[in-house]
């Protein structure tokens, strides 16, 4: 893999880096204090700025509007917007939207493209992903209770999800839901868009994680689908592909979220050199003459600098050979990102002390927010179990011992 930057793509991080550090930054104290609804006119001015700047939507097509990056730059961008909180949203590039605006673009009919996918590019609307159940493990997706049964021109949707990313001020849900239980098993499940003012698409509360219920974009809903008719055209892709389409959708999108992960920690790391080059720790030497401290940067620096290797050569991989290529890597990534992301964060709010436990810096936020890192997208042990059956897989045939 080639590792260098082209010159394009260098201008556009350094715009990048700037805009967070001038622009976004700053709004870090509102974002943690104040409902998501007031901050909205800001970062909608801000937005205004990256359209104006050519930088709106990186992943998206040019056609769309985007910038059609590749993946491998698109990942650079994600690391460089994920230094704050807002970064992705103000790009036009944020969960659960840009997933579902993959899949709408290569499994929408023209209807559903003009209705939700046109206006959701645009940044003009919001969507959400309604998957995963309270009863149900949401690692083996493939138990679900939820139904979607088709009674003349309507399916009829009936189910208890939680963990709807985004539902509160969505205009629509790509729901999946079982719409044939008799047929094998990777085939019962389909997604469906359901708009949000549906009758019986029932938001029950944005539930609270770690403390905080959040609102808007920012939150995580329980939804009861009670009754819920939509028309069937609102099918989105074929009936019983659902699992089909959410696995394209989460390969891809797993290169998002761990680059976004690195952004984090190299956040956290601006902020640990900070802290211990400033903070005395006794009269003639501050937290920096430490080696311990010291200690701590050196590894969390090579930890950083292994994950985000190891994500681009992925990304890399899916781009040049697809995603059934980079599976193991895929999963590889998934867990060591998440968890390196986990100890650096960590180690930042130790660095912090009693400041670090405050929402005076960021860190707390990272620290409540981002555990779920371990869990969404694939728990850490369901990777890490596909990863080692495979290397035993081969280690086995390789050697004769199976
Ligand atoms: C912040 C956040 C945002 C989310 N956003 C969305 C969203 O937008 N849309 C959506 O549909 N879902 C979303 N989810 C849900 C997420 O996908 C699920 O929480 C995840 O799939 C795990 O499912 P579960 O919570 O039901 O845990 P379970 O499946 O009950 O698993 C519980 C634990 O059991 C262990 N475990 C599970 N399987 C195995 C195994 N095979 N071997 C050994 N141990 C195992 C793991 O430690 C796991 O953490 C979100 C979750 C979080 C926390």
């Amino acid at each position: 893999m080639d590792f260098a930057i082209s010159e394009k793509m260098q201008t556009i991080l350094e715009l990048i880096n700037e805009f967070v550090d001038k622009e976004l930054i700053p709004l870090e104290q509102q974002f943690l204090s104040r409902p998501w609804a007031e901050l909205v006119p800001v970062l909608e001015e801000k937005r205004e700025m990256v359209k104006q700047m050519e930088l709106w939507a990186p992943l998206h097509p040019k056609e769309w509007g985007g910038m059609g990056l590749d993946l491998v730059e698109y990942g650079l961008v994600c690391e460089a917007l994920a230094r704050t909180f807002t970064g992705v949203y103000v790009f036009g590039c944020q969960a659960p939207d840009a997933g579902n605006i993959e899949i709408l673009m290569k499994y929408g009919t023209p209807e559903q493209q003009e209705r939700f996918l046109e206006p959701l590019v645009a940044g003009e609307i919001r969507s959400c992903f309604s998957m995963t159940e309270v009863d149900q493990p949401g690692s083996n997706p493939v138990m679900l209770d939820t139904t979607a049964v088709l009674e003349g021109d309507e399916y009829v949707i009936n189910g208890h999800k939680w963990y709807t990313s985004s539902a509160d001020g969505a205009e629509f849900a790509i729901v999946m839901a079982v719409t044939d239980p008799e047929a094998p098993t990777y085939l019962q499940a389909s997604m469906i868009i359901v708009p949000t003012n549906t009758p019986g698409f029932n938001l029950v509360r944005n539930i609270p994680v770690m403390g905080h219920a959040g609102d808007g974009w920012h939150s995580h809903a329980e939804i009861l689908y009670q009754n819920c008719r939509v028309p069937k055209e609102y099918l989105l892709g074929p009936q019983g592909q659902g699992f089909v389409i959410a696995q394209e959708r989460l390969g891809p999108g797993r290169i998002h979220h761990c680059m976004r992960w690195v952004g984090i920690c190299n956040r956290c790391m601006e902020l640990i050199c900070e802290r211990a080059l400033t903070r005395p720790i006794s009269p003639n030497k501050k937290l920096a003459d430490k080696q311990i401290i010291q200690t701590w940067v050196a590894e969390c620096a090579a930890e950083i600098r292994a994950a985000r290797l190891m994500i681009l050569n992925c990304a890399w991989t899916i781009e040049n050979f697809g995603a059934k290529e980079a599976r193991q890597d895929i999963s590889l990534i998934k867990f060591y990102a998440a968890g390196v992301m986990q100890r650096v964060v960590d180690k930042a709010l130790q660095v912090h002390g009693g400041l670090g436990m405050t929402d005076d810096t960021p860190i707390a936020a990272f620290y409540r927010g981002e555990r779920a890192a371990r869990i969404y997208d694939g728990v850490d042990e369901v990777h890490k179990i596909s990863v080692a059956k495979r290397i035993l897989k081969e280690a086995g045939a390789a050697k004769g011992l199976l």
